[in-house]
């Protein structure tokens, strides 16, 4: 079941109180047409008497109980505990659980997830993307798996100025993924909560310490 409570949020606008849907959980096997309002972002959409959109975010969790996948929307570092306290369930019955900081992330996952790919091996690819940006002098980007088109994979790029897309890396994904499913797996674990850059970075840090 998805877990779903009504509240009531001030409208910037008018003031008036508007009544909103919060989804805390969404099961998207059993609820398969939340899962679209979930990337159209229309779950957090609302819409006020006097005409003003309100678009709210806040936490919550995206469960995909088919392929037994669980993903925390959790903006907040300090809900990690309460995060961890319930993993050991999950992952006794098999589950996959990554956390996600932001909603592109989360939208990243699913979509990672949803191709059958391995999200610690595009961490990969996005990290040799952010070198190419970043040599020809653009640094300050967001990168975001997007999906499969016309047997490429394609990106999001985000600046200030806005987003674009790009086609990068799946012969790169293909020449890589065994070192993802044997060597490098305890990092694409599906107990590790988080794979991104970050835990890439460390991870291939401490990874070539042990090395020397
Ligand atoms: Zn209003």
């Amino acid at each position: 079941m998805s877990r779903i409570d009504k509240s009531e949020v001030a409208c910037p606008k008018c003031q008036q109180k508007v009544e909103v849907m919060v989804y805390h959980s969404i099961n998207v096997k059993l609820d398969p047409t939340l899962k679209e309002k979930l990337i159209t972002r229309e779950v957090f959409r609302n819409v006020c008497k006097c005409g003003e959109e309100l678009n709210l975010m806040y936490d919550l969790m995206y469960h995909d109980m088919g392929n037994l996948r669980i993903i925390w929307l959790s903006h907040d570092e300090k809900n990690t505990p309460g995060i961890l306290s319930l993993t050991g369930m999950w992952l006794a019955s098999g589950y996959t659980l990554r956390v996600a900081r932001n909603f592109n992330e989360m939208l990243e996952k699913i979509k990672i997830f949803d191709e059958g790919l391995n999200d610690a091996a595009i961490e990969f690819i996005k990290n040799l993307m952010y070198g190419e940006f970043a040599k020809s002098g653009e640094r300050e980007i967001d990168i975001f798996f997007d999906g499969i088109h016309n047997g490429e994979f394609s990106f999001v790029i985000i600046n200030e100025k806005g987003a674009r897309q790009a086609q990068y890396g799946k012969k790169v994904y293909d020449a890589n993924i065994n070192l993802f499913e044997n060597e490098y797996k305890d990092y694409a674990a599906k107990s590790n909560l988080f794979v991104n850059q970050q835990t890439l970075h460390a991870y291939f840090t401490k990874k070539l310490e042990e090395m020397k």
